[in-house]
């Protein structure tokens, strides 16, 4: 325990090391004209190896922005988060090495860029700083750490000042006049595009539809409308939960359409929460979004035991009813509309983003980007006008029937 907490001494020294750095950083971005977003340069910029075992990451930026940089946990990543800077593809700047296994950037939070650096094996910040003769130039070294050392530097807090507002902190309208509050939330976003294929991002996609469906459930008057996101930036898979309760939501709605990398599957698919996937597909979509939120860089660590316990218990009794009579009314309302569904309609895997133990909660995979055909229709504003049309009608025949049944339960 001794050694555990001076080592942990040690970690918070380095983070006030970093502090410095980025703070010289801010000094150093305040003396200059800030002239649009910075960006980028992949010219000058590269992530290789040094030496027998570090890393060596050099980043060139149009101009100087506040930055920091710290290391996390399952499995071990490099996050460094900048006042917004605009990077362009990033998978090509870790070159000739394998230390480096995958590297993601984008938008993190309003106002706030990742850079995600996935490692092979244990590294710690040996050095950071950022020159801001030229634009700016970050040079940060490196080395190979033990496992102890590791788990002690990505522990350590965040300093205090520089953490990143909760997504659960914004505020979060609720338009709408109607009695039942839905929550939409459009897959992804940000650092995390969800699938992508032939220029087009899952996380787009899915921005577009929930606009459209949400003015379609304001216009219907049933509706009151929260979103867990409106624009291009990532929430976390838990704060989805968070944002969803705290606009009132009374049913959740996640908004997907995912790729695979075999087969040929099309068609839109629903998913209600179970501890068993109905099946490995399912089983592994489900384990694919939650991966999204590591490379993200988001620490998971707990968070999803506490939720399995308890709240699993009553999420199967008294919600799981719920869920399946709201599969059912979309799964109707989808054919009643004419909208292709997969051969397995209606599918349960275990998403974190559908853990609310008292918010009934569905993910409608609204057709497979892995497709031509699906991808066609999913661009199509035609079809999503059809599917939106379709989604409204299954949630309101959804809505009768569970204030009916509650009636009957409460004579
Ligand atoms: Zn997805």
């Amino acid at each position: 325990m001794e050694g555990l907490r001076r080592r942990s001494g040690g970690a918070l020294r380095s983070v006030a090391a970093g502090l410095l750095a980025a703070l010289l950083a801010l000094s150093g971005a305040a003396a200059q004209e800030l002239s649009g977003l910075a960006r980028l340069m992949p010219d000058g910029s590269s992530i290789g190896a040094r030496g027998w075992s570090g890393v060596s990451v050099e980043l060139q930026l149009s101009q100087p922005v506040p930055w920091r940089v710290r290391v996390m946990d399952g499995p071990p990543r490099l996050v460094m988060d900048f006042r917004e800077v605009e990077f362009g593809p990033v998978e090509d700047l870790a070159r000739d090495t394998d230390r480096v296994t995958a590297v993601r950037a984008g938008s993190f939070r309003l106002g706030w860029s990742r850079l995600v650096l996935e490692l092979a094996r244990p590294m710690v910040v040996e050095s950071a700083d950022m020159r801001t003769s030229d634009g700016a130039r970050i040079a940060i070294r490196l080395r190979k750490a033990d496992e102890a050392e590791f788990a002690a530097r990505a522990a350590a807090p965040e300093p205090p000042g520089w953490a990143l507002p909760k997504a659960a902190d914004l505020p979060r309208p609720v338009q709408g006049a109607g009695p039942l509050t839905v929550v939409l939330d459009p897959g992804h976003g940000g650092i995390d595009p969800g699938a992508e294929r032939g220029g087009v991002s899952e996380a787009s996609l899915m921005l577009t539809l929930s606009r459209e469906l949400k003015e379609a459930l304001v216009r219907d008057g049933t509706f009151r409308v929260a979103v867990t996101r409106a624009e291009d930036v990532f929430v976390p898979l838990e704060d989805r939960i968070t944002l969803a309760r705290e606009a009132g939501g009374q049913v959740f709605v996640s908004l997907h359409a995912d790729a695979i990398a075999e087969g040929e599957a099309v068609g839109a698919t629903l998913y209600t929460l179970a501890e068993e996937a109905s099946d490995a597909a399912a089983a592994a979509l489900a384990e694919r979004h939650d991966r999204d939120d590591l490379l993200a860089g988001i620490d998971l660590t707990g968070h999803d035991d506490l939720v399995a316990g308890v709240l699993m218990d009553l999420a199967r009794t008294e919600t799981g009813p719920r869920n399946e009579r709201l599969a059912l009314a979309l799964e109707a309302a989808i054919k009643r509309r004419q909208i292709a569904m997969h051969r397995h309609p209606r599918q349960a895997a275990g998403f974190s983003v559908l853990k609310s133990p008292d918010m009934p909660s569905i993910l409608v995979e609204t057709g497979f980007m892995s497709s031509d055909a699906d991808l066609a229709r999913l661009r199509d504003p035609g079809w999503r006008a059809r599917m939106v049309i379709a989604l409204v009608e299954g949630l309101k025949v959804w809505a009768r029937e569970d204030a009916a049944l509650k009636d009957m339960l409460r004579r």
